[in-house]
């Protein structure tokens, strides 16, 4: 393999056995036409199914294959693959057949404009359940963060490498990639792909899944108004709440000073409990400012990897 790569294919996959060899060829049909160096890797995200033993069957120098101890979700596989990626160009899709490796031309030409591009399932080939909740997912998450891509959460991206080695994702985080990178000051396009309904196995992101990525919605926004200085916002709430309690504290000192009686009087509660609170929010904002300085986003364990780096030995 050239130590020179101008594009890396990055696939998360947990559980597609009956996919991962089809996607391969047609990845092969595509990929060595367009002259570049090049590396295909696949997460496998701790399958329990045989996805790993054929990956292992493809014979392909281009090829490597990661595996994960356990499965750790599909963020925590891309961030894997961001890691590993040696590629100038990176084009992160999904293991099911449902991106269609023809638009890898499409990214690589948008890419010399934007530092990232987002797809966009225009015609999506899922449930009705999952398309409704998901134009409602991606309105609402471009109302809050002011980013107009139409399809957040679309697989296929792809990325110049200086982004993704900037970004981290963890949880449900992949969700939200185009929001992190636009925050960081990188451009973000979008591109029109086509979509395949799934043909074979399951779709791993259910009702449940796509709830609990919602919330992280919050978080996102979060980050993205206070860009990682949570003591910023608890500490103010924090600071108001203590001062109005202290300001209660004062009131009912003075009346005490002057001989009347406050033991019954249920401000002297509420001044207690602002202060208490307080005080405690403060502290939220300061334990929370040191994880996140002290985040480990890449917690996932690596079981295989079929990459063995040239020593020059
Ligand atoms: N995936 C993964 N880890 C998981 C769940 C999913 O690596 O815990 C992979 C999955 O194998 C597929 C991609 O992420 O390659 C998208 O998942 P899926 O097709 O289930 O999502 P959907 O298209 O239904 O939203
Ligand atoms: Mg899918």
């Amino acid at each position: 393999m050239s130590k020179k790569t101008n594009l890396s294919i990055v696939i998360p996959v947990h559980n597609e056995e009956e996919n991962v060899i089809w996607l391969h060829e047609a990845l092969k049909n595509i990929i060595p036409t367009l002259n570049l160096t090049y590396e295909i890797i696949f997460i496998d995200d701790g399958s329990t199914d045989k996805t790993f033993e054929k990956l292992k069957s493809i014979q392909d120098e281009y090829l490597r294959i990661l595996q994960f101890q356990r499965n750790y979700g599909k963020a925590a596989a891309l961030s894997c693959g961001f890691r590993e990626a040696r590629g100038e160009y990176i084009i992160t899709m999904d293991g099911d057949l449902q991106d269609d490796p023809k638009e890898i031309p499409q990214f690589l030409v948008a890419l010399k404009e934007y530092d990232m591009v987002s797809g966009w399932k225009f015609e999506r080939k899922d449930t009705m359940s999952k398309r409704a909740f998901s134009k409602i997912f991606n309105k609402l998450t471009q109302i809050l963060t002011g980013i107009k891509i139409h399809d957040f959460n679309c697989g296929y991206k792809g990325y110049r490498s200086y982004v993704v080695k900037n970004i981290h994702v963890y949880a449900e985080f992949h969700r939200y990639i185009p929001v992190l990178a636009h925050w960081k000051g990188y451009t973000v396009g979008e591109i029109k792909v086509d979509h395949h309904a799934r043909k074979y196995g399951k779709s791993k992101y259910g009702i449940e899944r796509l709830l609990k990525g919602f919330l992280d919605l919050i978080t996102v926004t979060f980050l993205g108004t206070y860009k990682k200085r949570p003591l910023h916002i608890f500490g103010t709430v924090g600071f108001l709440l203590c001062l109005s309690g202290i300001l209660i504290g004062g009131y009912l000192s003075s009346l005490w000073i002057r001989g009347i009686k406050i033991g019954d009087r249920p401000l002297l509660m509420l001044g207690i409990v602002l202060i208490v609170t307080g005080v405690q929010l403060i502290s939220l904002g300061l334990i929370g400012e040191l994880m996140t300085h002290n985040r480990n986003n890449d917690d996932y364990i690596i079981k295989y990897d079929s990459f063995e780096p040239e020593t020059g030995l």
